[in-house]
């Protein structure tokens, strides 16, 4: 049955503000719709600029406007038109959205778990972001969306408002640069803004795995940070954000531990978020009981930026660090720099100390001399096979007897045509000498993996990311 408020207000008659009206609609949705609809879409909107026919309504950011939209204008509208007793036409907006209605959220039914309870804030209760080990610009408002990321980001943003309740584990993977760190400590961000109570504890795999072995080892030695410490350390996080979780594969004490941190937390309704850069299916040396609570909740990747989410944030930055550059340079850069976000950004940044440095005006022909730099760079940058051959290992977690081996099964076979593949694209070394690297391999298989290679890139998206992603660990070290 829906259930409407509009007595309560045609017997009052009073004119109504946009706050009182917007509260009287949300309320009504509230009661109407599930918790989970309400929670994720309605409650954090708020309503402004009455006239006589339209209504704004202000929505967090777009893709939160396109849901609301979608979803519920014909209810909306219904509502508003009947509480102001005349046809009132919605114009969904984006727009900074205070507090209030988080405020309301609070005394719903749902809050009075612990997990909810409402959390006074006071200055000495707010923790600065960074030691939480967050940055404090990686938050949703410096994040754009869009369709290469859109699933990704609406999973963090609601569980930013609702953490340990909708989306829980939420394992989040994708290649190098693309954006994984940034939308995860998001989360935490604004958690910490909205919740301050919460404790949030962001760390890396690696940092994970350290600490571990810190504790073992000083807690045999009686020293100061014994495992009992670590344990409550992490088992008391409410949000609890590991990134590059695969730092953790052939490492069995930090995999147990893990372990057992995750269901702690899981059991008791804390939150749980893991970035990687690679699906779960593909991890080697990972215990399947762990593979299998990674993908036990919601699970979502982020693709290569496209044309026009590059574009959308240069132009943020752009504009956000109000530097003096012109669209047709930043469409130019967008074009050119298709990989991932992290060079995008590295790109812009080159052609603006660039044309700093020289005194040259910042047109398209100076952005090309500038970015052929790093292009240039990169390429007459010497590789070593073994950097290589190494990359490639760390990558897919085989050895390289693996590699060099005869065995012939597709978990070793695709790595070794991957390692043929980047050798001969990256130091041009002739067939004959891939092959002796590699094992001895005659040079006729070394041309069929060079090949088999290259067709497959041009075929399977997640062939060319994977490339693409052991390109960078190659240059980066
Ligand atoms: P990853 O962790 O996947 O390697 P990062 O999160 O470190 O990638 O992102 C690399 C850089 O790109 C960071 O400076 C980040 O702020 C920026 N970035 C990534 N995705 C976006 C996005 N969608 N909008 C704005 N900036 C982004
Ligand atoms: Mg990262």
């Amino acid at each position: 049955m829906w259930i409407t408020f509009i007595d309560l207000y045609t017997m009052t008659q009073v004119l109504l503000d946009e706050k009182k009206l917007w509260k009287a609609v949300l309320a009504e949705m509230e009661v109407n719709f599930s918790g989970t609809n309400y929670n994720v879409w309605l409650s954090n909107t708020r309503a402004q600029n009455l006239t006589e026919n339209t209504l704004d309504v202000v929505c967090p950011n777009s893709f939160a406007r396109e849901r609301v939209e979608k979803l519920f204008r014909p209810f909306l509208e219904e509502s508003v038109s009947k509480i102001t007793r005349r046809k009132i036409d919605l114009v969904f907006k984006v727009g900074s959205v205070e507090t209030d209605n988080l405020q309301n959220k609070s005394k719903t039914k749902n809050d009075e778990t612990p997990l909810f309870k409402k959390i006074e804030s006071n200055e000495q209760n707010i923790v600065p972001a960074s030691d939480f080990g967050l940055n404090i610009t990686y938050t949703f408002e410096n994040y754009l969306m869009g369709n290469t990321n859109r699933l990704a980001y609406a999973i963090a943003s609601s569980i930013a408002d609702n953490p340990g309740k909708l989306h829980n584990p939420f394992f989040l993977y994708a290649g190098v640069g693309l954006g994984k760190t940034h939308l995860i400590q998001a989360i935490g961000n604004k958690v910490l803004k909205d919740k301050p109570g919460l404790k949030i504890l962001y760390c890396t795999g690696e940092q994970f795995t350290n600490e571990l072995i810190e504790a073992l080892q000083k807690g045999k030695s009686k020293g100061k940070y014994s495992s009992d410490q670590f344990r409550k350390k992490y088992r008391s996080a409410d949000v609890l954000i590991i990134d590059d979780i695969q730092f953790i594969a052939g490492k069995e004490a930090t995999q147990e531990e893990f372990f057992h941190t995750f269901n702690d937390l899981y059991m008791n309704q804390k939150q749980i978020v893991l970035a990687s850069d690679r699906n779960p299916e593909e991890f080697k040396n990972i215990e399947e009981r762990l593979t299998s609570r990674f993908k036990s909740g919601i699970m979502a990747d982020i693709q290569s930026p496209d044309y026009e989410l590059r574009t959308a944030i240069l132009r943020h930055k752009r504009d956000k660090n109000k530097d003096n550059i012109q669209n047709e340079v930043l469409d130019f850069i967008a074009e050119n720099i298709t990989t991932n976000i992290r060079e995008l950004e590295g790109a812009y940044n080159q052609v603006l100390t660039y044309s700093k440095a020289t005194g040259e005006i910042l047109n398209v022909a100076t952005a090309k001399t500038a970015l052929g730099n790093i292009v240039q760079d990169k390429r007459s940058k010497p590789v070593n096979l073994n950097t290589i051959l190494k990359a490639v290992c760390n990558y897919y977690s085989i050895t390289q007897t693996e590699i060099k081996g005869k065995r012939r099964n597709k978990e070793v076979v695709i790595p070794r045509q991957i390692a043929m593949f980047l050798i001969y694209d990256l130091t041009e070394t002739p067939y004959l000498s891939i092959g002796e690297f590699l094992g001895g391999r005659d040079h006729t298989t070394i041309m069929h993996g060079v090949s088999k290679i290259e067709t497959e890139m041009k075929n399977d998206t997640k062939m060319k990311q994977d490339v693409l992603n052991i390109k960078q660990f190659i240059y980066q070290n």
